[in-house]
């Protein structure tokens, strides 16, 4: 079993400002949650950054991904190492992922940038039921959703700062191995934890 954050932040996102060394620092110093995706605004710029400074940490993992802002909101695609060569709308994107094996995760469809109830209409592989920037009330409401789709529920903590960093997080039932992690997570195989609060050192 591995902890993972599906849903963190770099200072390559416009918006965000954790750089890729204090949070591999943090991710190598961390004691149980060694495996994290860096899921940039629109770009991949920050988890190949991340990657290579991760790479002398043999107990650590980083799996790519983005999360990519469509016309009706954002979606997550874990797997993917290069961006789309341009901008799709959803339906082109699932089917895009879905070719290359690749995870499809709405993240928190009913907060601001959510697909709300259009999620319904894709054909994606889980939808993110525990929001680290979302309030109980609308991951309620996403939990509803992947009840109702009977999809899997994944976290990640949306962290764009490094204090935010996985402030809710997943068990996965997995090795420490990217492959072995999505497929799981597609299978289910995953369970959503809060941590209440930040993790400090
Ligand atoms: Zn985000």
């Amino acid at each position: 079993m591995i902890r993972a954050d599906f849903h963190v932040h770099t200072k390559y996102s416009p918006d965000a400002s954790i750089g890729p060394k204090p949070l591999v620092d943090q991710l190598s110093a961390h004691s149980t949650i060694k495996v994290i995706a860096v899921t940039d605004h629109n770009t991949v710029e920050g988890y190949h950054k991340v990657r290579e400074l991760a790479s002398p940490y043999p107990d650590v993992l980083v799996i790519p991904g983005v999360e990519m802002g469509t016309p009706i909101g954002d979606l997550i695609v874990l797997g993917l190492e290069e961006m789309p060569p341009r901008t799709w709308d959803v339906t082109e994107l699932v089917s895009f992922a879905r070719e290359k094996d690749f995870v499809v995760i709405v993240p928190h469809p009913f907060r601001e940038h959510g697909l709300g109830s259009s999620a319904k209409s894709y054909a994606v592989d889980a939808i993110e039921v525990l929001n680290g920037a979302a309030s109980s009330r609308v991951n309620k409401m996403a939990e509803n959703l992947a009840k109702e789709l009977g999809l899997p529920g994944v976290a990640g903590s949306d962290a764009h700062d490094i204090d935010e960093l996985w402030n809710v997080y997943n068990e996965v039932q997995a090795s420490l191995d990217a492959d072995e992690i999505l497929k799981a997570v597609k299978k289910g195989l995953v369970k959503v934890f809060s941590s209440g609060k930040s993790i400090h050192f």
